[in-house]
């Protein structure tokens, strides 16, 4: 695999403004929130940081559960238009209130089609929390009810996002420059 330095087109978000912003996300959620009956559904894996730290800012008790759906795969950077759960939940959301965490909303299939699935199980409420939003890319309505930073239709990685499963562990969010990046063998 490259070092990401040959292919990093920009630094779009340092570190130091998602840690800002993810606290301030975590301060407004708890001030919304009754203590107790919130749960955060993340969206593995590129939700798993942000997840952690928003968790870690939200001063209310709280759970975590964790699902996967299958969307981008190694060496595909499209959309899937149908959202497949692979990891279902351990909790029963009904009555719960529920936040859905999500790295970024691109097509929006993806969210669209949990929500829809997570409607079905009764929560007492159901919002999204995505860290980016790539409005330009949009095909399907989705709600975002607490939302990280907008962001340009880029490919961008880190903090979660992945290139080809890698890079998931770099503290900031970056641009790709695909005209430079070589795909793992
Ligand atoms: P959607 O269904 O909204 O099109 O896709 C959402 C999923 O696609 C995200 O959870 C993310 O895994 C992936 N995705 C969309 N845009 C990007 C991007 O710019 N970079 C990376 N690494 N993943 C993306």
């Amino acid at each position: 695999m490259q070092n990401y330095q040959d292919f990093l087109a920009e630094i779009l978000i340092d570190e130091a403004a998602i840690q800002a912003r993810v606290a301030e996300l975590g301060r407004k959620i708890s001030s919304e929130y009754a203590p107790g009956d919130l749960l955060l559904i993340c969206i593995l894996r590129g939700g798993v940081p942000f997840m952690v730290d928003l968790s870690a800012s939200i001063s209310i008790p709280h759970m975590i559960d964790f699902m996967a759906v299958s969307s981008y795969g190694v060496g595909r950077r499209e959309s899937s238009r149908a959202a497949r759960v692979t990891l279902d939940l351990q909790t029963d959301i009904q009555g719960m209130n529920v936040i859905l965490v999500e790295d970024i909303v691109d097509s929006g299939h993806t969210i669209s089609a949990v929500l829809q699935m997570l409607e079905t199980r009764q929560p007492k409420t159901l919002k999204v929390c995505a860290l980016l939003d790539k409005p330009e890319r949009r095909e399907a309505e989705v709600p975002i009810h607490y939302l990280g930073f907008t962001v340009p239709n880029k490919y961008v990685f880190g903090y979660g996002l992945d290139i080809d499963e890698y890079y998931r562990n770099l503290p900031f969010i970056g641009v790709a420059d695909l005209d430079r990046y070589k795909p793992p063998a």
